[in-house]
């Protein structure tokens, strides 16, 4: 029976074609990204839809602002993008492995190995290479938590600039460390990032404490204010404007002061309250009416309004205080402590500090142009998230591909213990491999396969610690990694190996693919609407 009628427009390609139009896709996507991977991977020039540009070495930007149809393009998207969320960095090396794997298994479907079969083999040489990369782990010192955040800022950038944000990261990290039942935490949400045009980048600084470009809303309020109490407001200390398109008649002569002395008074009534708490600061989502805004000057109160929400949140969560919507409705128990807070002129643009118990901190980005200044945010950010996660998980990897070498060589001896097919899958997870160190090789303009050969004749001489043998692609030669401080979090690496290995096996499972057509010359409903 045919399945034509049933599925009229609709593409349909089934069996091997499928598979092989999908390796292709997820090839051509890794491709994309070669090129960056490694301190001498180049930069790519992003061009949106409205012209803005974008340069970066940053895969997973990348690939997130490609516009990729191929649904297993964006699966192998997706892997990048998880690995960015997870592990911050290794998004190139997600998508190079997850291609490679590809390629070696579409050399075994060739040869009538079942796509099952090797996705089983795929599996089993996943498993073990988790216990393997245990084994070649090793607790990080203080000095190699900066030297594993500058990893990851390979190719980002010049030097100067990854020197002094690696370092501002670790500082950054161990402001918001905080100590919980289940171990240390460091949430890289808590630094805020104030990005200020104009300078250079090595104005860039971290300042312990929230930032913002804001001015006190009176100049009679104090400048600094020391220790005290703030009450954070999701609303404002405003008349009340009205509900429903209301009109007042006025009959007699003085009803509207009436009216006006009520507002007033209510206004009032809200500052006398504050001052009850015996609040020094106070930070409002919305405005602060005039007549408030003068009382609170008075009570010696620092004020500040038109504060967006998430940094209410910021404030809230270093200060322990709860937003509340209404001033009246404030109670003691929802106020929040601060250390210090001060209003300074910093080259003329108005910034206020709030120093709290709960830490927090601000990177004040400087940056001569836009495109410096976006690239200095997304570095910091991914050096932030780095550094964050080695306070959480200290263990530590040899980069430079040493480690990817090492483990090839040893799921090679695995694979041989393996009695079926999946031997040959196994094999072709091992050589996938290498891919790191090849691609390494290749963008520092080194013979690929030269580089690997000499590797692995030295990793084979290298005694005990010769799975920390890789390319130092700075002395062009194969170098002890961890002398040559280029070293990974353990995480990286070990989430990178495993989420190359799930795409690979789920696009590995597809046979058959049912893609619907659009007919171009259907109309779009909002068009003819
Ligand atoms: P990814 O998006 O996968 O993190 P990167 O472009 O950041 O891609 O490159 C990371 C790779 O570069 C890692 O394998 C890392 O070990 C390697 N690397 C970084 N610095 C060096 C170096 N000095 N010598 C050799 N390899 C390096
Ligand atoms: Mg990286």
């Amino acid at each position: 029976m045919s399945d034509a009628p049933l599925l009229r427009d609709t593409e349909r390609t089934t069996g091997r074609s499928a598979l092989q139009n999908n390796i292709q896709a997820a090839m051509a996507l890794a491709g994309a990204v070669r090129s960056t991977l490694g301190p001498r991977g180049l930069d790519k020039l992003l061009i949106d839809d409205d012209g803005r540009t974008l340069v970066t070495n940053d895969g997973v930007t990348v690939l997130e602002s490609a516009k990729v149809e191929h649904p297993v393009a964006r699966m192998m998207i997706n892997a990048s993008s998880v690995q960015d969320k997870i592990a911050r960095d290794g998004t190139t090396s997600t998508v190079l492995l997850s291609a490679e794997m590809l390629q070696n298994a579409w050399h075994l479907v060739t040869q009538d190995v079942h796509p099952a079969v090797i996705a089983r083999g795929f599996r089993m040489a996943e498993t073990h290479a988790h216990e393997i990369l245990d084994e070649f782990s090793l607790a990080s010192e203080q000095h190699h938590r900066l030297l594993a955040t500058r990893t990851s800022l390979a190719g980002k950038g010049h030097q100067s600039m990854q020197l002094l944000l690696s370092e501002l990261a670790v500082q950054a990290a161990e402001t918001i460390l905080v100590q919980t039942p289940d171990g240390t935490v460091a949430d890289p949400t808590r630094v805020k990032v104030l990005p200020q045009s104009g300078g250079t980048i090595s104005d860039t600084r971290l300042v312990t404490g929230l930032v913002l470009a804001k001015n006190r809303i009176h100049d009679e309020m104090p400048r600094v204010v020391g220790a005290g109490k703030v009450l954070l407001v999701d609303g404002g200390i405003e008349r009340r404007s009205m509900k429903s398109d209301m009109k007042i008649n006025v009959t007699s002569p003085g009803v509207l002061e009436q009216f006006r002395a009520k507002e007033v008074e209510l206004l009032t009534e809200q500052v006398e309250h504050l001052k009850s708490l015996g609040i020094r600061l106070l930070a409002c989502k919305e405005g602060i009416d005039d007549e408030a805004r003068i009382l609170l000057a008075e009570a010696g109160i620092q004020a500040f309004r038109r504060v967006s929400r998430s940094d209410l949140d910021l404030l809230a969560r270093g200060c322990g205080a709860i937003l509340v919507n209404d001033v009246i409705r404030a109670q003691r128990s929802d106020l929040g402590a601060f250390i210090s807070s001060t209003n300074e002129n910093w080259a003329g643009v108005a910034h206020w500090i709030v120093e709290t118990e709960e830490g927090g901190a601000t990177l004040i980005a400087c940056g001569s142009t836009e495109t410096v200044l976006g690239e200095v945010e997304r570095s910091f950010a991914d050096a932030l998230g780095v550094a964050c996660r080695m306070f959480e998980d200290d263990r530590l990897l040899a980069g430079g591909g040493a480690t990817h070498v090492a483990l090839a060589r040893r799921l090679r001896r695995f694979a041989e213990s393996i009695p079926g097919r999946e031997q040959l899958g196994a094999e072709a997870f091992a050589d996938a491999l290498e891919v790191i160190p090849r691609v390494l090789a290749e963008n520092a303009g080194l013979d690929p396969i030269d580089t690997l050969l000499q590797l692995v004749a030295q990793q084979v001489n290298g005694g005990e610690n010769a799975h920390q043998l890789g390319l130092d692609v700075v002395l062009r030669q194969p170098a002890n990694m961890i002398e040559s401080g280029v070293l990974e979090p353990f995480l990286i690496i070990r989430q990178s190996i495993a989420g190359a290995t799930e795409a690979a096996i789920s696009i590995l499972r597809i046979d058959d693919v049912l893609w619907a057509k659009q007919d171009p010359t259907m109309p779009d409903v909002e068009q003819t609407g």
